[in-house]
């Protein structure tokens, strides 16, 4: 029933613009602080659209604000469009093949996810000035959600302080709604300082700080055997101190992602790995600084937001794939190993289907399969007001994650596809909670239990501040 209601009918009457909005941005992938050109390009179709605009939300250049309606109940339709480092990718290929060799890529798709997030959006305004129903939709375009915590900051800013419910979505390989499961996750860096000295000269004068990451790398992964058993540690060497072994490294630097399930459990192992960290000062001699570079919360899930998203995602059906879709798919598919395929059902809950390169159904609600967690700053939303996200099939099924196939896939006529059918399931979702009262009283209800016992504490510390990246110059 693609589009037996008016809220869809308006999202396909904009659609053309909004893929094109997501090639472009496909077309100029910028990492973490620096999507001064998506940015722009997105405030380009605020403008166009007349929303509102709200420029450097939260003090960062690279976000945006676009609100259009009044009164009523405020919806937050929340967009990304940052890249990832190492995945530049030739699109609608089935093999490995950068346009820039080491470039950025959409290897998470979020060229799709900004752009449906604003036709969505765009859709809610135009039914508000059709329907004259009091109500407002915002628009967030939110910068550096890969490692780059962005909507925790603008969070902590209090850019979602009076929103009533935040809406969002992601690119995936099967059409449903969000499970809400998401480590909680901290970047921390860990400088060492030492002495350097000739090593064989003058050995017993030197410092090591390259001993001190090692020793500390040593404690934590003896840590691992107490740790709670979905966390997740990780580290990469920043400096290693240099590229002499004759000279003892006086400076060395580590950083590490510390996950857990929920953000109390988080807090422990962080105060467990800065003690590790300082043990291995003092067994070096060296000294230790720490720093958080970012941090989000797990997410939270919202039981009556949930339902009602999945009772659209229901009535509108599976994403229309068509024969070319598939056969696409299916060459992408032949990359993958049966393990990658396979993993994508495990992790979803259902039996693997054959001849299925694209999710050409709905993965029905409350399926739960062996859960695969990452993290994303969303979470911090999820803190703050109910918040609902749906997960949109765009690519073939068994695609990884941050993969040169993801984008390879981004700007198919399958992506398109996808991510029309997510604007639809959003804007859907929106205009529920405005037109339905007790809806809204439900899911703020259902928030408040999930918060009474925990309130939210912001996992970045008060000094430190988003590393906003200069613009860069024009050549
Ligand atoms: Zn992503």
């Amino acid at each position: 029933m693609q589009n037996s209601e008016i809220i869809w009918q308006l999202v396909d009457a904009k659609r053309q613009s909004f893929e094109a909005l997501s090639d472009r941005v496909w077309g100029m992938p910028e990492i973490a602080y620096t999507e001064y050109g998506s940015v722009a390009e997105h405030i380009a179709m605020l403008k166009e659209q007349g929303f509102r605009i709200t420029e450097n939300v939260a003090g960062i250049p690279t976000a945006v604000m676009g609100e259009a309606g009044e009164g009523g109940p405020v919806i937050a339709i929340l967009g990304e469009y940052d890249a990832l480092p190492g995945l530049s990718q030739e699109a609608n290929i089935a093999e490995p093949k950068p346009v820039e060799a080491g470039g950025h890529g959409h290897g998470c798709g979020h060229n799709m996810l900004g752009s449906a997030a604003l036709l969505a959006a765009t859709a809610v305004k135009d039914w508000l000035a059709k329907t004259g129903r009091p109500g407002r939709v915002r628009y967030f375009g939110c910068p550096a959600e890969e490692g780059g915590a962005a909507k925790a900051f603008m969070v902590r800013a209090g850019a979602f302080d009076d929103v009533d419910v935040a809406i969002s979505w992601h690119p995936a390989s099967m059409t449903k709604v969000d499970d809400a499961l998401s480590l909680a996750n901290t970047r921390m860096d860990f400088q060492f300082t030492g002495r350097a000295s000739h090593a064989a000269a003058a050995p017993h004068l030197g410092r090591s700080a390259l001993d001190a990451v090692e020793l500390m790398n040593v404690g934590v992964n003896y840590m691992r055997e107490h740790a709670p058993s979905d966390a997740r540690i990780h580290y990469a060497y920043l400096d290693a101190g240099g590229i002499a072994p004759n000279v003892v490294q006086a400076s060395a630097k580590v950083r590490y992602a510390i996950r857990a399930r929920d953000l109390a459990g988080m807090l422990e192992l962080n105060e467990r790995v800065k003690m590790i960290a300082e043990g291995a000062a003092l067994m070096t001699e060296t000294t230790v600084s720490i720093s958080i570079m970012s941090a989000v919360s797990n997410m939270l899930g919202n039981t009556p937001l949930e339902d009602a998203m999945f009772k659209n995602i229901d009535r509108l059906g599976p994403v229309p794939f068509d024969a070319a879709d598939k056969a696409y798919a299916a060459k992408i598919q032949a990359t993958l190993g049966p393990a990658d395929i396979l993993n994508d059902y495990r992790k979803t809950g259902i039996a693997p289907r054959e001849n299925t390169p694209l999710c050409d159904f709905v993965v029905p609600q409350g399926t739960r399969g062996v859960p695969m967690i990452g993290s994303t700053d969303v979470a911090d939303v999820s803190w703050k007001v109910p918040t609902i996200q749906a997960r949109v099939a765009t690519h073939a099924i068994g695609t990884p994650g941050h993969s040169w196939q993801i984008t390879a896939q981004g700007k198919a006529p399958a992506a398109h596809k996808g991510m029309v059918h997510a604007a639809k399931i959003m804007a859907a979702t929106a205009i529920d909670v405005i037109s339905d009262e007790t809806l809204l009283a439900r899911a703020k209800k259902d928030h408040q239990e999930r918060v009474t016992q925990t309130p939210y504490v912001c996992p970045i510390p008060a000094e430190v501040k988003p590393p906003i990246k200069p613009r860069p110059v024009a050549a």
